[in-house]
């Protein structure tokens, strides 16, 4: 059967839509292959100062003993001005901070760079104090243990307060308060007994903090505790290090999680640039032993609040298997007001996204509603108008139809 002509033009005409953001592709695709070479160096200059071998990298524990939690070692790896170097330097003193090497080796020299705007402390952070510590009073959603609960059938146990890398728009900042510490085991027990005793919580979230930063041994016996009670349907966990600090998901660790199915992983990649080869690889053995991993990305101004830049980060995802879940639009915290972009753009980029991409590809866009009154989806809007019956309903590109509604 030979197309019609109308099928050739509309496809011409779907091919024209794509010309701008394929040149856009093409121009990504080579920056980040260019930095694939630049890991290669920065990280021989990472592993030469530490004084660490091969296998030091690809090890966690080394990754994590070597972060760089001081403005003096960090300007050995970034061009930062005199302005630059003392303003870190005031922030570190109030605000957390600490990059693992593989981390600040994705980077480049440049401050600018849209990874190291995600790890390196600004000072408005300190100038700009607008926000809340708690803008979801999660002080008040904790009926025992480390649990925190806004919905009928499902919470989180918070099991550390550890990080690979200290994000600078971290939405739980804080909870990662002054210095590192795991949740005390009495604590997790205590957690694990309200949810023996509330046969109504199927879904459990394990988080922090970076529910990875614990260790095999201490997950291990949360996970056989959770999955000993018959109503817990699936735990997820909550976890950073597929793009902070790719060398935690060892071939150990994705053997030991695959006994206790259905296990998922929500992840937090905000950038194209943090999808790394290293950090693909470390997606693709968690999907390979059956741990379905979702991406939950935060709008941040100046750093992905830009269509094209939320289109590729989505469908590279998807490359990688990774779902993309949620798209948060950042929440008022305080010391994070400068990543704050406006609604209006979240929405504009929502609305590029539809039938530009896959549905496969569009995250739920998300506000959490002050107070701890929960998440809401956030949607550009589709039905125009409402006439008694009839809704006036808007396409991907701006055609509308009317729709009859049936009566009831
Ligand atoms: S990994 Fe998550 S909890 Fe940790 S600093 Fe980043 S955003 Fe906050």
């Amino acid at each position: 059967m030979s197309p019609n002509i109308e099928s050739i033009r509309r496809s011409d005409e779907l091919q024209e839509k794509t010309t701008q953001y394929l040149q856009f592709k093409s121009n990504i695709h080579q920056k980040i292959m260019n930095s694939e070479d630049e890991y290669t160096k920065r990280k021989q200059r990472l592993l030469d100062y530490f004084n660490g071998t091969e296998d030091d990298w690809e090890n966690w524990h080394w990754q994590m003993k070597n972060r760089i939690q001081d403005v003096a070692t960090l300007s050995l790896f970034v061009d930062l001005s005199t302005t630059d170097y003392n303003e870190i330097a005031r922030v570190v003193k109030h605000n957390r901070f600490a990059i693992v090497p593989y981390y600040v080796a994705i980077a480049s020299r440049d401050i600018h760079h849209p990874v190291n705007m995600l790890s390196i402390p600004r000072v408005a952070e300190i100038v700009d104090t607008t926000g809340y510590d708690d803008p979801m009073a999660e002080e008040f959603t904790n009926p025992a243990g480390s649990i925190t609960r806004r919905y009928p059938d499902r919470l989180i146990i918070n099991v550390t307060n550890i990080c690979a890398m200290y994000c600078r728009h971290c939405q739980r900042r804080r909870l990662i308060g002054e210095s590192d510490h795991h949740t005390p085991v009495e604590i997790i027990n205590e957690s694990i007994e309200f949810i023996r005793n509330h046969p109504e919580i199927r879904d459990v979230l394990l988080t922090g903090g970076d529910a990875l930063l614990l260790s095999d041994h201490q997950l291990e016996s949360i996970l056989q505790q959770l999955r000993a009670i018959p109503h817990v349907e699936i735990i997820r966990i909550g976890s950073r290090t597929p793009v902070t600090m790719p060398m935690r998901i060892t071939p150990e660790l994705v053997q030991m999680i695959k006994q206790y199915h259905p296990v998922y992983l929500n992840t937090h990649y905000n950038h194209p640039y943090e999808l790394t080869t290293r950090s693909m690889k470390a997606c693709e053995v968690l999907a390979n032993h059956g741990i379905v991993v979702g991406n939950q990305a935060v709008l941040l101004r100046g750093i992905n609040d830009d269509p094209y830049i939320m289109t590729y980060l989505n469908q590279r995802l998807l490359q990688a298997r990774v779902r993309p879940y949620y798209l948060f639009h950042a929440k008022s915290v305080k010391g994070t007001s400068h990543f704050i972009p406006s609604l209006s753009r979240g929405l504009e980029i929502m609305d590029f996204m539809r039938g530009f991409t896959s549905g496969l590809a569009i995250p739920t866009y998300i506000m959490n509603a002050p107070g701890g009154l929960g998440k809401v989806p956030l949607l550009p809007q589709y039905i125009v108008n409402k006439s008694k019956n009839t809704y006036t309903i808007r396409t991907w590109e701006d055609k509308t139809f009317e729709y009859a509604d049936s009566e009831y």
